[in-house]
């Protein structure tokens, strides 16, 4: 196959799972923003960091937050460790809409593929992802299990969690390790 199909391939997935079939009356911009912040790590669930994996302006992403906010979809909650800092969190109410989202299929195409294969997939987009975010001059977006800043802390006893982020400097929960964040660094292998 060529580098050409091999693209438009990719481009396809994402194209019929983003906007066909929509049963709520949500605009595809809105959808993006109920995906993105089902997917992204508390680090990440800011507008601007919504605005930067979407690839549009800040102002653009604050309007479509602030319309899902009103109709109930987001809420604004405190970092409980940094009482100045707020993160948007899904309601129910989005939670609900979220398990009819079309993009499903596309989470259920990669649950039939053996394991080997989605960790070299996972790999392989990761890479392609890398290269077009740089070119674009934009951030690369990724899970911990490949981010340089992922740390071990099995001396310290007193965390409930193996994990850190060397970024932040905060424990992370294994179900953490699978969510999208904007301080990604590639560099380490899945
Ligand atoms: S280890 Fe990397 S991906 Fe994980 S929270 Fe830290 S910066 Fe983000």
């Amino acid at each position: 196959m060529n580098n050409r199909a091999i693209a438009e391939l990719v481009f396809h997935l994402g194209r019929i799972a983003s906007g066909e079939g929509l049963e709520e009356k949500l605009t595809p911009a809105q959808w993006a923003v109920l995906r993105y912040f089902a997917l992204a790590n508390r680090f990440s669930r800011t507008p601007s960091a919504f605005a930067a994996f979407h690839s549009t302006t800040r102002g653009t992403a604050s309007q479509t937050i602030k319309s899902l906010e009103t109709q109930g979809y987001l809420s604004r909650m405190r970092s409980e460790n940094d009482k100045r800092s707020v993160q948007l969190v899904l309601t129910e109410k989005a939670s609900g809409i979220l398990a009819n989202d079309p993009f499903e299929s596309l989470v259920r195409a990669a649950e039939v593929l053996p394991q080997s294969i989605r960790n070299q997939f996972a790999n392989t987009l990761q890479r392609m992802l890398g290269h077009v975010a740089q070119e674009r001059g934009k951030p690369p977006f990724g899970t911990c299990t490949s981010c340089q800043h992922l740390e071990s802390c099995d001396d310290n006893k007193d965390e409930q969690t193996p994990y850190a982020c060397g970024f932040t400097r905060e424990p992370l929960t294994v179900e953490e390790l699978n969510e999208v964040c904007f301080n990604f660094v590639s560099g380490k292998p899945s």
